[in-house]
């Protein structure tokens, strides 16, 4: 049987944040652009996975006409809760560099942005696989999808945009012999729990205790985020309900008798984590956006925040191409991106490294990271380095 042919202008593999941002702000533009996606709606809308977006993603979302959902079921939080000995230190952002963070859940964006790819007349292909890619350093490259039918389709574009995630399949195309892959491995994962229960705390409480780091976020009135750290070998099930808020319970408490509010737990994952950047970003006709080219530590935040950050770089340099047939944005794509890449990896790293502890760790290494800690909150340039990358650097 032959293969269905399209013909556009920009190719974009994987309709994650990445992918979708992207298609919605070429089509704004009237650029001609097509997305294959490999799962189906529903199940990337019940994913659990982000929820603090930077300023610079809020606008994004509410400035180029996505939805304006984000502004009435996202939660502004103007700093964070910085907790070690058992004793708080609210770092307030608004203060410092005056700017905030959303709380926004990814599920929401999701479903914001593929609302708005179909109310646009958005070509999205739910459940459909790319296997191929070809030509990727010539003029019209291309890729094969198969359909949710199982029929196989043939794009050919301009550009190709592999935006498929962590696991990127794209990336592959970038030969050998021209990437660098840098990459961190960490000996501990986050064992993260969605739970029934009213707030702990109004602000994020970002918590450093002898027996390891955990995460106190919210996600509604009603419904909230919690992680701890874990080993990367921790299998959600041994934990009972009971067990998992003992261990939360006991990396946050302190002598001001903080104490959790419990629920029902609805969601566990053990989620194992790494730094990686694939560079560059780009062969030919081919250029990877968000995780497909870099992945962070969730510590930091960074992750889809990136990813929108690599798309708005992106879309301006094919908008430039395509209004004035200039390709300088293009080439200097993979530069201007990774610079952004390196200060997030560095952010997330150092957030990672200053609140885990490790068991191989001396007490002087343990003991260190408390200065580094109390140096932070101690000093306004400290606070300020960390308000100014929270809540994230201006877009380039
Ligand atoms: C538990 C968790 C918590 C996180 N918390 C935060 C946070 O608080 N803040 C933050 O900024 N980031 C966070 N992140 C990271 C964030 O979720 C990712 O960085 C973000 O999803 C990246 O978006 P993306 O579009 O690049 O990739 P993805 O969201 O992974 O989308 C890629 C898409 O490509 C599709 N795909 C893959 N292969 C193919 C193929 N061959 N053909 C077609 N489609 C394909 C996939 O199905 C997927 O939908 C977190 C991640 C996790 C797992």
């Amino acid at each position: 049987m032959s293969a269905v042919q399209h013909s556009t202008r920009v190719g974009i593999i994987g309709g994650g944040p990445a992918g979708l941002m992207l298609s919605h702000l070429l089509s704004c533009a009237g650029i001609e652009n097509l997305v294959v996606e490999a799962r189906d709606r529903d199940t990337i809308h019940h994913t659990h996975r982000a929820g603090i977006l930077e300023a610079g993603s809020v606008a994004m979302l509410r400035d180029t006409g996505v939805d304006g959902r984000i502004d009435t079921l996202g939660d502004e939080h103007s700093g964070i809760d910085l907790r070690f000995g058992g004793e708080s230190h609210l770092l307030d952002f608004r203060e410092r560099v005056d700017a905030t963070v959303t709380l926004y859940a990814q599920n929401e964006v999701f479903l914001d942005l593929s609302l708005a790819r179909e109310r646009d007349g958005g070509e999205v292909y739910y459940e459909a696989t790319v296997s191929e890619l070809f030509d990727v350093t010539s003029a019209r490259p291309g890729f094969a999808f198969t359909d949710k039918e199982g029929a196989r389709h043939e794009v050919r574009a301009d550009l190709i945009v592999g935006a498929d995630g962590s696991r990127s399949f794209t990336r592959r195309w970038i030969p050998e012999a021209e990437r660098t892959n840098y990459t961190m491995e960490y000996p501990f994962a986050w064992f993260g729990i969605l739970t029934e229960a009213p707030k702990s705390s109004p602000e994020l409480i970002y918590a450093r205790s002898d027996r390891g780091f955990a995460l106190i976020s919210q996600r509604s009135e009603t419904v909230q985020r919690m992680y701890f750290q874990c080993s990367p070998e921790t299998s959600a099930e041994d934990w009972s309900e009971e067990r998992i808020w003992d261990e939360l319970q006991a990396r946050v408490a302190g002598p001001d008798g903080l104490e959790l509010k419990t629920g029902p737990i609805f969601d566990k994952t053990v989620l194992p984590f790494r730094s990686f950047v694939r560079a560059p970003l780009r062969h030919g006709n081919l250029f990877l956006a968000g995780d497909a080219g870099h992945t962070v530590p969730p510590t930091g935040a960074k992750g889809l925040n990136l990813a929108f950050a690599d798309v708005k770089v992106l879309f301006e340099a094919i908008d430039s191409w395509n209004g004035a047939g200039s390709r300088a944005l293009l080439d200097a794509y993979s530069d201007t991106a990774l610079k952004r890449v390196w200060k997030a990896q560095h952010f997330s790293y150092w957030m990672t490294s200053m609140l885990h502890t490790r068991a191989d760790a001396t007490p002087f290494e343990h003991a260190r990271t408390l200065g580094e800690l109390e140096s932070v909150v101690s000093s306004e340039h400290g606070k300020r380095y960390l308000a100014e990358a929270y809540t994230g650097w201006p877009h380039a």
